[in-house]
Order: structure tokens, then C-alpha cells, then sequence
């Protein structure tokens, strides 16, 4: 396996990007990562010709893997070349609003945009528009995107800064709090309880190493919200159009927020973002209310597009059927495999979504009998239960430095293409094979 190319192409990205990259999260590959020349169904082929097994899949969107069935591609092809864009609405915006409105039972209005970032800024400044509050209660380890409400590290006594750039005062607007602690959102409502505009988690923690909700607690955020007249926000920038179905995660959890975010698969590989929810809500957007958001590029033609074919192609075919299938496969063939080589690690993830955290606290239960047998859901019968990451301190307490610099290299090596960091999730696509499943359990039982 060579990698003169994607050096020589690292090479010059130093020179005219920083860090190499666009985003920051790809150069987390040491000492560089791989540039990809093109994807081949499950597959990617790097810039030197090696073809890797890709569970990554553009981070979430490619819910059909790279090669597109023929109907998708063409419908892209045919708004390409009628011409990119053109500043005022088309019918094929209308047709993407009105299936997701008939698919997501909380989505009864929906405004595009061209991010997950941007779907998660807007929700925010609607959430605080509507309600005319301004604090927002937020996960920690929950991951919104690349902006100033959520880029906030610490607890709701002391929220800082996570990052240079953001001012301490707008980090002071935003509580953070452990995933699955009830007390922990009791306590900032009564502290804060009339300022509190909106609490906005994924439903599940998708980009913090997989961790799943208590039975239970997403009905808790359900109610003490509506107790306070604060929203609910599901960011289902990941878990949308890929757990749960077309009905979302929130269908698959029986929970119904006020607000939902969408990117990734709703935009079938191309930049998307959306806001949906109660109709009420989402008419304070301007026009129709006071909360400003527009963009030049929202609702793209294009994107538009691949997002309603590829959609479209879920509903017709067997693409939940398939994905999930082989989510299941993956998971239990790793429960066996960790089990027997590295016990105190932990499978998580459900439908299309798989990762192994390598968890290391405590001795372990006695038995691994009635444990979770295909990724943990925080099952309370579960010998595995206490030891199972329940927020993001378990996660960051995993072995991150033997996932990043020896465990990841070892799967490249096999040909197998895991996400950049022990953190992000990892995703089934329509292409992927049985086949790809057996060599991808092959390379983990070498590595792990
Ligand atoms: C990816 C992601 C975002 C950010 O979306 P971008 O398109 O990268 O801006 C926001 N929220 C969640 C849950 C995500 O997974």
C-alpha cells in the first residue's frame, strides 16, 4: 500500500489550508489523511489506487453509499443542467417539504438551509424568538455544529468557551448538562426555570461515541419543558432519515419535540440543513414572522433534488430493511469479538450506526450472559449496565489514544476505512455487502 499521492496532495494543502483541510475533523488521520479519487458502491479508492471498505460515508448523508441508484442520479443531473440556481422558489422544494411533513409526525412546517450548523443556529434563534428567552440547555458532549450557542464546554454553574473566538458572555447563555442525568436538568430548570428558551440534544449522543438514552428520559426532557414553556429540540442532523426510519428517531422513541434539525441524509450528499416542527413555531421565521433567517443557496435545486429521490428510493426499496440488517450483524458479530478479546469495551449503536468505545473502568461484570446482544441501550437488567458509558465523561474516559494511534491504523492497514476518532459513529449504507460485514468482523478480531 502506497501513499505518495495523497502525501504530495497533504503537501500542498499545508500551503494554502489550515491544517491541510476544510474541516477540522479530517486531518484527526496521522500522520495524514488519505484523499479519496472516487467511491465505488461501499467503497472508497484513494488517490494511490487502494480501495478501503468505507464506514464512514461522508460522516452521516450517504444513506444509499457512493453509487447512486439510476433515478437518483439522474434527477441531480437533470436540475444541474437546467441551470444551479435561481433566487426564487421551485416546485421541487415544495415536493421535499411535503414528505418529510408526511413522514415526521412533529414536522408540520419545515424551512431548508444549506448546514446542519446552519439548521442548529436558526433553531436557536427561533427557539429564543418565540419564547423570548435566552438561555439553552445543551448536552455535554453533544455536538450542534460549528457554532456560538453550542460550542460550550463545562456545566451550568461555570459554561465556558470551547473554543477561541466565541466571547464568555455568549457562552453564559448556554447551560450544559450530563446526557441521562435527570437531577442534573431539574436543577438548572429551578435555578433558571423562566429564562430557559429551549433544551437542544440529539436524541441519541451520535457524534460523542454512541451513547444511547435511558428508558425513559427523553419523556422526562418532554415534560419538564412543556411544564415550563420551554421547547424541545431533537437534533436529528445524524438520526434523521437513518434511525427510526422515515419517521426519525423520534418516531422510533415515541417522543415528540417542538423543533427538530435535519441535515446529511435529507440533502442525499449534497450541503442541506432544515428546521421543522409545530407550524406555529416555525411561522416565526420571516417572512411570516419576526425571527430573521434566509440564505441564497437554502433549498437548492440540486440539493432539493438528491435529497427527495434518495428519500423517495427509501420508500420504495428495501433500504432500511438492508442497512439495519447489516447494523445488526456488524453489532453482534463485535459483541462476540469483544467479548472474548477485550471485555470491558463497549458495542453501541442501533439501526445503521456501529461503534466500539473502549471503555476501561472497573473490573467488569462476572458474566457477560443476558448482556445487550447487539449494542448497549442502557438496559438496566444488563450485566454490562453500570460499566456501559451513560454521558460523555464515560466516553472521554475511554481509551482514545489506543483507538487513534494504534487501533485505527491497524484497520487501514487491513483496508478497512473507520471514522477519524474514536468519537464520531459509523454508518451502514445500501451498498454495503454481507461481504464487507465478514471482512470488516475479520480486521476487528486482528486489531482489537
Ligand atoms: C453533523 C452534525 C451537525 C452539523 O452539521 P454540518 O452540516 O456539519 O454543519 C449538527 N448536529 C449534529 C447532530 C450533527 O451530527
Amino acid at each position: 500500500m502506497t501513499d505518495e499521492n495523497s502525501r504530495a496532495l497533504y503537501d500542498r494543502a499545508l500551503s494554502v489550508m489550515p491544517g491541510g483541510v476544510n474541516s477540522a475533523v479530517r486531518a484527526a488521520i496521522e500522520p495524514y489523511p488519505f484523499f479519496v479519487q472516487k467511491g465505488d458502491g461501499g467503497h472508497v479508492i484513494d488517490a494511490d489506487g487502494n480501495r478501503y471498505i468505507d464506514w464512514v460515508m461522508g460522516l452521516g448523508p450517504l444513506l444509499l453509499g457512493h453509487s447512486l441508484p439510476e433515478q437518483v442520479q439522474a434527477a441531480i443531473q437533470k436540475q444541474a443542467s437546467a441551470g444551479p440556481m435561481y433566487g426564487t422558489p421551485t416546485e421541487i422544494e415544495v415536493d421535499l417539504a411535503e414528505f418529510v411533513v408526511r413522514h415526521v409526525p412533529s414536522v408540520e412546517k419545515i424551512r431548508f438551509v444549506n448546514s446542519g450548523t446552519e439548521a442548529t443556529v436558526s433553531a436557536v434563534r427561533l427557539a429564543r424568538g418565540y419564547t423570548g428567552r435566552n438561555k439553552i440547555v445543551v448536552m455535554q458532549g453533544g455536538y450542534h455544529g460549528a457554532q456560538e450557542s453550542t460550542l460550550v464546554e463545562g456545566d451550568a454553574e461555570n459554561p465556558a468557551p470551547s473554543s477561541a473566538g466565541v466571547p464568555q458572555s455568549f457562552a453564559e447563555h448556554t447551560l450544559p448538562v450530563p446526557f441521562n442525568d435527570e437531577a442534573a436538568v431539574r436543577e438548572v430548570f429551578d435555578e433558571h426555570g423562566d429564562d430557559i428558551a429551549a433544551v437542544l440534544t440529539e436524541p441519541i449522543l451520535a457524534n460523542y461515541g454512541i451513547v444511547h438514552p435511558e428508558d425513559g428520559y427523553h419523556e422526562f426532557l418532554r415534560e419538564i419543558t412543556a411544564e415550563h414553556g420551554s421547547l424541545l429540540i431533537f437534533d436529528e442532523v445524524i438520526t434523521g432519515f437513518r434511525v427510526g426510519g422515515l419517521g426519525c428517531a423520534q418516531s422510533e422513541l415515541g417522543v415528540t419535540p417542538d423543533l427538530t434539525t435535519f441535515g446529511k441524509i435529507i440533502g442525499g450528499g449534497f450541503p442541506v440543513g432544515a428546521i421543522g416542527g409545530r407550524a406555529e413555531i416555525i411561522e416565526s421565521f420571516a417572512p411570516s414572522g419576526p425571527v430573521f433567517q434566509a440564505g441564497t443557496f437554502s433549498g437548492h435545486p440540486v440539493t432539493m433534488a438528491a435529497g427527495l429521490e434518495t428519500l423517495q428510493f427509501a420508500a420504495e426499496n428495501d433500504v432500511y430493511d438492508h442497512v439495519n440488517d447489516l447494523g445488526e450483524q456488524l453489532r453482534s458479530g463485535l459483541t462476540d469479538i469483544v467479548a472474548d478479546q477485550a471485555p470491558s469495551y463497549t458495542v453501541t449503536g442501533t439501526d445503521s450506526m456501529f461503534k466500539v468505545i473502549f471503555t476501561r473502568d472497573g473490573p467488569g461484570p462476572d458474566s457477560l450472559e443476558e448482556q445487550c446482544k447487539t449494542g448497549c441501550r442502557q438496559n438496566p437488567t444488563c450485566p454490562r449496565y453500570d460499566y456501559c458509558p451513560k454521558n460523555s465523561a464515560d466516553v472521554k474516559n475511554a481509551e482514545t489514544e489506543r483507538w487513534r494511534r494504534i487501533f485505527w491504523g491497524k484497520m487501514k492497514a487491513q483496508d478497512v476505512f473507520l471514522s477519524q476518532n474514536q468519537f464520531e459513529c459509523q454508518f451502514v449504507s445500501y451498498n454495503h455487502t454481507e461481504a464487507d460485514v465478514e471482512t470488516t468482523l475479520e480486521a476487528y478480531k486482528n486489531a482489537l
